[in-house]
């Protein structure tokens, strides 16, 4: 969401004829865009800004901005207090960062935190200057109204709205031209986007149509009312990619119902089940809180297990980090120890490991079409990329570029990557043809 983010700023930036800078020490303007959801996202921030607070005394004229989530709920404190920035934006107010800008030329701080029920930023094309050229984002929504009794994002981000399809379909028609093979389209419940009479299985339906090679995503759906004729659609369509990122939070119902997930440990079960049935082969990632309030270590163990028989490819594990103004902070005690929320913690982390490895074990022999994103991080010899089922591939270089699909067959694994040996170039309707024919053949 961020990146997103980052991307309409940019873009609202170099209309104003600005140019992204190498280093912080070459800019005349810094923005640091903020995250909100946990204490430690936020300390990072106030770290970053005591870094550019020094950059600041050394450089007369430097403006530090701060954008995103944190804006509202922290503007007099950074303004005031601090000393630390001199604009400080919310994530509705990009817009207005060109007259902010003007206002600090005048030697005034610059603040708008407004949250507005409109605001999609549906004309503006994100710039994207930091990304591998390959795989993009595109935003289809923006806040939420979900209201999770641990979250505070319906604060920070105000209410939920979705941006015209059009726009989205105007904005994946730019990314094909300009060459980009994979794109994820992001919202915070994306399940709930509704533009006229357009649902989310509509959207996918024709986002997945503009070019048959370009593989699609989405993050995150609500396991509440997941669409059933989306399953069916991402079965289909090859260029639908068989991956799903449902979060789960928790595998007891009581913590649940405490959490406002309107879903029982069952229901999502049952969600998952029906995931598998359609979409055979389908790989799964979630995300999980552990230590909220009140969650007693048999409520803990029904995470454990709800893990364990879901066997997700992936999982980001949070240890839970009480937010101000959501309900939980309202109405609950935060009355799990640190040293047990993580010990709890690593417990999930080190189930979810092995749960990995055993997947990635299975997956030796096999073969995948992976798009290439770059250079592998440990050596320039190989390359890295995504399978459909979004499981990290390395292999050797050989003749093979980024932005290929090239089919692979697995060789090798850790928890986190798969090793490859590659086959020969391809693309979406040569490797699905053969996989068909493969079927047939039995
Ligand atoms: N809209 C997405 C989640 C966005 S926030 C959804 O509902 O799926 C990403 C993740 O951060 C959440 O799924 C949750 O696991 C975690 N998270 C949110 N608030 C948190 C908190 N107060 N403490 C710890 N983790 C939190
Ligand atoms: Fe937060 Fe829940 Fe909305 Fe996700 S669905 S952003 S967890 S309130």
């Amino acid at each position: 969401m961020n990146f997103a983010d980052s991307e309409v700023v940019n873009s609202i930036l170099m209309d104003e004829g600005m140019s992204p800078s190498e280093t912080p020490e070459q800019a005349d303007v810094i923005f640091v865009n903020t995250c909100s959801i946990r204490e430690n996202a936020e300390t990072r921030v106030w770290n970053r800004l005591k870094e550019f607070r020094a950059l600041k005394k050394e450089k007369e004229g430097l403006t530090v901005g701060v954008l995103g989530c944190m804006a509202e709920r922290i503007k007099e404190r950074i303004i005031d207090q601090e000393q630390l920035v001199d604009i400080v934006v919310g994530p509705d107010a990009y817009r207005d960062i060109p007259n902010l800008l003007a206002e600090v030329e005048d030697g005034r701080k610059a603040v708008n935190v407004l949250l507005s029920l409109e605001e999609t930023y549906a004309d503006i094309s994100p710039v994207r200057t930091s990304g591998n050229g390959v795989t993009a984002f595109v935003s289809i929504m923006r806040g939420c109204d979900n209201m999770c009794a641990f979250c505070v994002v319906p604060f920070t981000r105000g209410r939920e709205r979705s941006r015209p399809m059009e726009s989205i379909l105007r904005e994946i028609r730019q990314l094909r031209d300009q060459g980009y093979k994979e794109i994820t389209l992001l919202g915070q419940n994306v399940n709930s986007y509704k533009y006229e009479n357009i649902d989310f299985t509509r959207l996918m339906d024709e986002a997945s149509s503009v070019d048959p090679e370009i593989r699609f995503r989405f993050s995150s759906p609500h396991p509440k009312d997941f669409p059933q004729p989306l399953l069916h659609l991402i079965a289909e369509r090859p260029n639908l990619c068989s991956y799903i990122h449902i979060p789960a939070q928790s595998g007891n119902s009581e913590v649940l119902e405490r959490m406002r997930r309107p879903y029982t440990r069952e229901e999502y079960l049952g969600l998952i089940h029906q995931m598998k049935q359609i979409i055979p082969g389908v790989s799964l990632s979630t995300d999980i809180i552990t230590g909220f309030c009140d969650e007693t270590e048999e409520e803990h163990r029904d995470t454990m297990t709800l893990m364990e028989q879901v066997e997700f490819d992936l999982a980001y594990m949070f240890a839970y980090s009480e937010r101000e103004r959501t309900l939980a902070h309202r109405k609950y005690e935060d009355n799990v120890p640190e040293d047990v929320k993580k010990r709890r913690l690593t417990e999930i982390i080190q189930q979810q490991m092995s749960i990995q490895e055993k997947n990635n074990k299975k997956e030796i022999g096999r073969r995948h079409l992976v798009l290439v994103e770059g250079t592998s991080k440990r050596s320039d010899e190989q390359l890295s990329g995504r399978t459909d089922t979004n499981k990290m591939v390395v292999f050797d270089r050989e003749h093979y570029q980024k932005g290929e699909y090239v089919e692979v067959e697995i060789t090798g694994c850790t928890s986190a990557t798969l090793m490859a040996r590659p086959i020969r170039k391809s693309s979406i309707a040569e490797f699905n043809k053969a996989q068909e024919e493969a079927v047939v053949l039995g």
